[in-house]
C-alpha cells in the first residue's frame, strides 16, 4: 500500500481504536471535531448536547444560516392566532455561550474523503464526526404548476417565519365569502397532524373574521393523521366550512395556475382567494450532496442515526430514513440526543446507553381543544421500531381537552429550551 498522509493518520486511528476501543482519535489537531449542519430542531439540540455533555472535550461547529430560527411547531397556531410570531423565534446566542461554534452559512458540499464541509461564503470546516440535520426540501414538478418561484401567490408555510406570515397575511385579505385551498402532501412527509391542524387553524380565523368563507382541501391520500379527531372537531366546530377531497375523490389530481389564482380539482377548475401548497418533500439539499441518501431520504442505523452510506455522518430528523418515528420536531429532537451520546462515547469512550426515543404530536382543533397522538420507540437492527403508542378519543369531555391542550403549551417550553438552551 502507497502511504500518503492521509492513508497514514487513517491507520494511526485504526491501530489506536483497535488498543483502546471504542474511542476514535481525532485527525491530528487537538479535541475531536464534531461538525452539525442545520440549527434548527435535531441540529441544534445535537450540537447542544454534544458540547454541554463533552464539558470541552469536543470542539463543536454548528452551521446554520439563519441567525432566528421559526419552529414549525405552533407555527399553525401563529396562523389561527393563538401566539405571537415572535414567540416561535429562537436565537442561537446561548448556544455560543456554551462554547459552540456557531457559524452563519450554508453548507454547499461534503468532501466524505478530506472529511470536510464546504461554505457557501468559502472556506471549509473539517470534521471527525458530522451531524446532518437540514429538515426538507420540495420535490420538484411534485404539484403541477407549482415551483418555488410560485411560493409568494401560493406559500407552503412549511418552513416556519416569512412564509408562516405571508400565509397568515393572505387569509386575512380574503374577501367575504371567499376560498381558501390547501393542496395536502403525499406520505411521507414532516408532522403527519400539520396540514390539518392547519385547516383547524384557518377555520378557525376565518370563523372569526370571514364566516361565510370556504376551505377547499385537495388530497392526495385516502386517510390522515387523527382523521378522526379531526373530522369530528370540524363538523363540531366549523360546520359546512371545510371540504376535504380525498385520493378517492380526484384529490390526488391537481393543478394550480398560481398567475390566475386557480385550482384545479380532477378537472374541476376553482377560483381561490388564497392557496397553500403544500408539495411532496424529501430531505434537504446537503444530505444528498453529502452523497447519503437513497432516493428522497438518508437511510440511517436506528441504534446511533449514523447513515448506512458513511459511519463518520449521521442524519438526524427530517431528512433521515430510520423507520416508525413520524419526522416531527419531538422525534428530531429525541434522535439528537440518542446521536450525541453515540458520538461521544465514540469521541471520548465516554458510556453509551441504549437507544430508546420518543415522540407526541399534539394539534389544536379550536380554542382549549387540544388532541395528541404519540409513541415510544427502540433500536432494532432494522430501524426505529415503535413499542407503544397512544392517542386521543372522540368524544372527550371539554376539560381532558383543555388539558391536552396546556400540556402542549408546556411541551413546546420544555422542547425549545432543550434545543436552543
Ligand atoms: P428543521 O427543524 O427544519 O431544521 C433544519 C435546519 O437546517 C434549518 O434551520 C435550515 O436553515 C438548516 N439548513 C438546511 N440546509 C442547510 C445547509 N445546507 N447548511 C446549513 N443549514 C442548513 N413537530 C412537532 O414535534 N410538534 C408539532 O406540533 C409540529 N408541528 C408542525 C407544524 C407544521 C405546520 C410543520 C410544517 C411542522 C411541524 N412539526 C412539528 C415538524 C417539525 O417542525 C419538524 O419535524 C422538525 O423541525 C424537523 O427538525 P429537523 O432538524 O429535521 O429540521
Amino acid at each position: 500500500m502507497k502511504l500518503n498522509r492521509r492513508t497514514f493518520m487513517g491507520t494511526v486511528a485504526a491501530t489506536t481504536s483497535a488498543l483502546a476501543a471504542p474511542m476514535v482519535m481525532a485527525a491530528g489537531h487537538g479535541r475531536p471535531k464534531v461538525v452539525v449542519v442545520g440549527g434548527g430542531a435535531g441540529g441544534a439540540t445535537a450540537a447542544r448536547y454534544l458540547a454541554k455533555d463533552s464539558k470541552g472535550e469536543i470542539d463543536v461547529t454548528l452551521i446554520e444560516p439563519t441567525r432566528a430560527y421559526y419552529t414549525c411547531f405552533f407555527s399553525n397556531l401563529y396562523i389561527g392566532g393563538f401566539r405571537d410570531i415572535n414567540s416561535i423565534g429562537h436565537t442561537y446566542g446561548t448556544l455560543a455561550s456554551i462554547g459552540i461554534n456557531v457559524v452563519h452559512d450554508w453548507a454547499v458540499g461534503v468532501d466524505r474523503d478530506a472529511k470536510t464541509v464546504s461554505l457557501a461564503g468559502g472556506g471549509t470546516v473539517p470534521y471527525d464526526k458530522l451531524v446532518l440535520s437540514p429538515g426538507i426540501d420540495f420535490v420538484e414538478g411534485a404539484v403541477e404548476g407549482w415551483d418555488l418561484s410560485a411560493q409568494n401567490a401560493m406559500p407552503h408555510a412549511y418552513k416556519a417565519g416569512s412564509q408562516s406570515e405571508l400565509l397568515r397575511a393572505q387569509i386575512m385579505a380574503m374577501p367575504q365569502g371567499g376560498t381558501f385551498a390547501m393542496v395536502a402532501p403525499p406520505n411521507p412527509y414532516r408532522c403527519p397532524p400539520g396540514p390539518y391542524e392547519r385547516v383547524s387553524m384557518v377555520a378557525h380565523l376565518l370563523r372569526e373574521t370571514n364566516p361565510t368563507a370556504k376551505i377547499i382541501v385537495a388530497d392526495p391520500k385516502e386517510k390522515f393523521s387523527k382523521m378522526g379527531l379531526f373530522q369530528e372537531g370540524w363538523a363540531n366546530n366549523y360546520e359546512g366550512m371545510i371540504d376535504w377531497i380525498g385520493s378517492d375523490f380526484g384529490g390526488g389530481n391537481v393543478s394550480v395556475d398560481p398567475g390566475a389564482m386557480t385550482v384545479s380539482i380532477d378537472g374541476e377548475v376553482t377560483k381561490v382567494d388564497a392557496c397553500n401548497v403544500i408539495p411532496a418533500m424529501k430531505a434537504g439539499r446537503i444530505a444528498h450532496l453529502a452523497g447519503v441518501t437513497d432516493g428522497n431520504w438518508a437511510p440511517v442505523n436506528a441504534a446511533d442515526m449514523s447513515t448506512k452510506a458513511d459511519e463518520n455522518i449521521y442524519v438526524l430528523g427530517d431528512s433521515s430514513q430510520q423507520g416508525d418515528m413520524p419526522k416531527s420536531g419531538f422525534s428530531a429532537n429525541s434522535q439528537a440526543k440518542v446521536c450525541a451520546n453515540a458520538i461521544r462515547g465514540a469521541l471520548t469512550g465516554s458510556r453509551v446507553f441504549p437507544a430508546r426515543f420518543s415522540n407526541t404530536c399534539w394539534s389544536l382543533i379550536d380554542t382549549d381543544n387540544g388532541v395528541k397522538v404519540g409513541a415510544t420507540y427502540e433500536a432494532t437492527d432494522e430501524k426505529i421500531a415503535k413499542v407503544d403508542g397512544f392517542i386521543s378519543a372522540t368524544g372527550e369531555s371539554a376539560e381532558l381537552r383543555k388539558a391536552t391542550y396546556e400540556e402542549s403549551v408546556g411541551w413546546y417550553d420544555g422542547i425549545t429550551a432543550d434545543m436552543f438552551g
